[in-house]
């Protein structure tokens, strides 16, 4: 985050935030990265201990009431111990956003609450092995019969498959029902949701990233999240924090800093590496494109605090802070690796498990395409739905009207046959 926008109590924030990171013990991610530790429950606890868990929240269920410019500077110090954290301090985020704007007092009291303490653990449930692109396809089915709705599917892909003890799950409650056939459940671990598989994972392991299975699974009413077929309404709140929080590229800032200290000191042909343009441009590449990043991810940040604009604007945003942050993340990473060469690829340096932790954040939270289906969507809906604002820039040409009309051609001529 840029200095300029921070005040003194965010500052304060920051450090408090920072403590907690440094006390994460390095044991812990190397045992996560090397598949020793299923799911790190000692870490969630300690997060919710130290009342670092769904910031944004009501007082009242645990949280602090800041704003999203806040967690913007929060989930950027959580990533610089690797994006798997950043991951499961940003669903407490996510699913959190769908109980605390849809949830009941009572879900609220049962799940919120818990989750924000980090005594309870919660997945999101929305990718099935059919595709997770295509999130309005999904198949999972709940039929309602007495005071039960009976889930009958598969997810794939749920971090805390292993580890939660709910999942936010989406079902058809309204087959053909296209945007509006979708409803969210809170479907506890205990209700009978089983795990099918736990993924081997190139990287960001540790989190219990499983498939799950739903066999007639019972789930009580009163755990329907919203209304039955407003699962949308859900779906599109719960996208803010699940990308927007990639504007927190911490840990890429981390991994730049080793490469440029690394280049400072490093030496080849007689003089440090630092010296060689193909080094240097490098270094300042990548941290203009973070700073960009940052002050980009901010101002959306605010933009969403201050509700300015349309939700559709507000959605353009928010997938462009994904595609630019992760794009940039994994560019920044990459960079730092080729400055330190060979030794880069070892685990020497930090930098290898982060590049390969790094490749996940343009696939996953919807795919960097998928953000830019959203951002032209959206971007043509606002342009095309007004006039040009201010100087219409088009009209600066030195034709006339007449000349203009005959070049400015958009599309064949219906090819007329001589008289
Ligand atoms: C480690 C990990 C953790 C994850 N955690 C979770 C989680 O906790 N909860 C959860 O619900 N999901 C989770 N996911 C799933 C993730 O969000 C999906 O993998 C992602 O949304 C892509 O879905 P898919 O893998 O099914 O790819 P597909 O949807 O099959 O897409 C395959 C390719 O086709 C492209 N494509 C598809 N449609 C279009 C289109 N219209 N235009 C252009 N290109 C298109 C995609 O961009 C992609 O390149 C996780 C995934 C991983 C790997």
């Amino acid at each position: 985050m840029l200095e300029v926008f921070l005040t003194e109590e965010q500052k304060r924030f920051r450090r408090e935030v920072q403590d907690f990171v440094k006390s994460v013990p390095r044991q812990l991610i190397l045992d996560m990265d090397a598949d020793k530790v299923k799911f790190p429950y000692e870490f969630v606890r300690e997060a919710g201990r130290r009342n670092l868990l769904g910031i944004r929240f009501p007082k009242k269920y645990g949280g602090r009431e800041l704003k999203w410019v806040d967690e913007i500077l929060y989930i950027g110090e959580i990533n610089k111990l690797g994006v798997p954290f950043a991951c499961l301090c940003s669903v407490t985020s996510i699913v959190g956003e769908g109980l605390n704007l849809f949830g009941t007092e009572a879900q609220k009291e049962k799940y919120l609450k818990p989750l924000i303490a980090g005594t309870q653990w919660a997945g999101e449930a929305l990718t099935e092995p059919r595709g997770g692109s295509d999130f309005f396809g999904a198949t999972t089915v709940a039929r309602k019969k007495g005071g039960y709705y009976y889930l009958t599917g598969q997810k794939r892909f749920t971090v805390g498959a292993e580890g939660a003890d709910f999942f936010l799950v989406y079902a058809v409650t309204n087959p053909g029902g296209g945007r509006d056939a979708l409803s969210a459940f809170i479907v506890e671990r205990d209700m009978g949701v089983e795990v099918r598989h736990v993924y081997g994972l190139m990287g960001c392991r540790g989190t219990g990233t499983g498939r799950l299975v739903f066999r007639d699974v019972p789930v009580p009413e009163e755990n329907l999240l919203g209304k039955e077929n407003e699962g949308s309404k859900i779906f599109y709140k719960m996208m803010v924090p699940e990308r927007l929080l990639s504007g927190g590229v911490g840990g890429s800032r981390a991994i730049l800093e080793i490469a440029a200290r690394y280049a400072n000191k490093r030496k080849a042909f007689g003089q440090t590496i630092r010296n060689f343009e193909g080094v240097n441009f490098k270094i300042a590449d990548c941290i203009t494109k973070l700073d960009a990043v940052s002050a980009f991810a901010y101002a959306v940040a605010k933009t969403i605090d201050d509700g300015v604009g349309t939700p559709g604007y507000q959605r353009r945003l928010v997938s462009e802070v994904k595609k630019l942050a992760t794009q940039t993340y994994w560019e920044v990473v990459n960079d730092a690796m080729q400055i330190l060469g060979g030794i880069g690829y070892t685990n020497v340096y930090p930098v290898e498990r982060a590049l390969r932790e790094a490749r996940l954040a343009m696939i996953w939270t919807g795919t960097n395409e998928i953000m830019n289906l959203i951002i032209q969507h959206e971007y043509y809906k606002e342009i095309l739905a007004k006039e040009v604002e201010g100087r219409d820039v088009e009209a600066d040409v030195a034709l006339t009207q007449e000349q203009l009309a005959e070049e400015r051609i958009y599309e064949a001529e219906p090819i007329t046959t001589a008289p």
